[in-house]
């Protein structure tokens, strides 16, 4: 890793080498959270933008050179990132504004944005040797993990909620991971995966204790720029649990400024359930994200329920230093958020998915948004992973099945309704 200089924790800014800790700074337990710090003269004199023009690897392995992992390294057979990133002229005129664009992130292997972090797990577990995997996760971190570990054949084990949506705990499952349903929350089944790696040795890959994450979701910010021809948007919306996506995207942002690849940083903005809004009211308050307790967090969307978001320091870093913002939005708005993005863009969201589009409707009510701004609106998984969530929201919106005999005449009795 000579493009990597140094590990840096974010409360104390001490600096380790990356051989010399795994995971977060010691002297601030499992709260000091480390951002890993490139050598951007090295990065710049072995990759430019014109060399990604002759690059053919549409995957997140096409900006190798600015990843925590060795150049030489065997990547993970299945293909991750380089997801579609539509245009979408039918949202732009609904909200009144310029250009909107929908990064689909439920294209993924997995069908979710964890993808991008789970890969560069399993690399870094391989560099240590180590036997096991383990991860906590709302679900879609543990399929990440899950199916990634399949593809290379690597042992793992994976905490999840037992309440997680069916289907997450069924990819879990299927790929032949060690499952351990916890009963409590999120934020139960995090503790005791940490407690799991200290007593055992496994290597972990929870979300903001494992300082990587970050470097692989920081990815997206890399493709939504490339494929805008590095016109970087105005604005990106990004729903929030944990904080590691946006903290990600802030993270890959500031890479490409940095090298002089784009030339101005978005604003990001996070969104997050009225339930699970610790974030949001952190910013809001101006409080102190190192003392505020843990809320009680409950929401629709599974994904970002979280009630001490694990990634709150570069989350609130990713919004104030963007000149973004927080924003809070009811679980019935972020239902009607599927549907709606749905039919106007066919794309299919779950609910932590949808929820980004939500706080855009939101943003534009709240005239935080002007109208000649190029927006990106970042789906971060699959509807077919909350098939309840889904049968809700349309339930929501009133739209129903039309049930019939199998006969003409019971048909045209419907069809005749219309
Ligand atoms: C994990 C996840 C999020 C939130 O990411 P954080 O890093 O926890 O903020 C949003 N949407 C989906 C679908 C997710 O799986
Ligand atoms: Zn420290």
């Amino acid at each position: 890793m000579e493009n990597v200089l140094n590990l840096k924790c974010l409360i104390c800014g001490r600096h380790y080498r990356p051989d010399e800790i795994d995971y977060v700074c010691p002297d601030h337990g499992d709260e000091g959270v480390l951002d890993v710090i490139y050598d951007y003269d090295f990065i710049s004199r072995r990759f430019s933008k014109e060399s990604l023009l002759k690059s053919n690897d549409f995957s997140i392995w096409r900006y190798l050179p600015l990843l925590p992992v060795d150049p030489r390294v065997a990547v993970p057979s299945l293909s991750i990132g380089w997801t579609p990133l539509y245009h979408s002229p039918r949202l732009s005129s609904d909200l009144g504004l310029k250009d909107i664009w929908v990064k689909d992130d439920g294209r993924q292997p997995t069908a979710s944005f964890k993808d991008r972090a789970s890969a560069i797990a399993v690399i870094k577990a391989k560099e240590k040797g180590a036997e096991i995997i383990t991860t906590a996760s709302t679900g879609n971190a543990a399929a990440a993990l899950s199916g990634l570990c399949a593809s290379i054949q690597q042992a793992n084990v994976i905490f999840v909620p037992e309440t997680a949506p069916q289907a997450k705990i069924t990819q879990l499952l299927v790929f032949g991971s060690r499952v351990i349903l916890v009963k409590g929350t999120y934020d139960d089944a995090f503790e005791l995966c940490l407690k799991a790696t200290k007593t055992y040795g496994w290597y972990n890959r929870n979300t903001a204790y494992n300082p990587y994450m970050t470097e692989g979701k920081k990815t997206a910010s890399y493709e939504i720029c490339e494929q805008l021809d590095w016109n970087a948007p105005d604005r990106v919306f990004v729903s929030v649990g944990d904080g590691c996506i946006i903290g990600g995207l802030h993270k890959g942002l500031k890479d490409l400024f940095t090298l002089g690849w784009i030339d101005k940083m978005p604003k990001l903005m996070g969104v997050q359930a009225a339930g699970s809004n610790y974030m949001y009211a952190a910013w809001k308050n101006k409080e102190d994200i190192l003392t505020k307790m843990p809320i009680n967090a409950q929401t629709v969307a599974d994904s970002i329920s979280a009630g001490l978001p694990r990634d709150r320091i570069k989350a609130l870093a990713a919004v104030n230093e963007t000149d973004g913002a927080f924003i809070c939005v009811e679980d019935n708005d972020i239902l009607g958020a599927i549907p709606e993005l749905a039919r106007s863009t066919g794309v299919f969201a779950e609910p932590a998915g949808a929820a980004a589009y939500a706080g855009l409707v939101k943003a534009v009510e709240q005239n935080l948004v002007s109208k000649d701004e190029t927006i990106v609106v970042l789906n971060t998984g699959n509807g077919l992973k909350d098939i309840t969530g889904a049968m809700q929201a349309v339930d929501l919106v009133g739209t129903t099945p039309f049930r019939v005999a199998p006969d003409l005449e019971s048909l045209k009795q419907v069809v005749a309704g219309w």
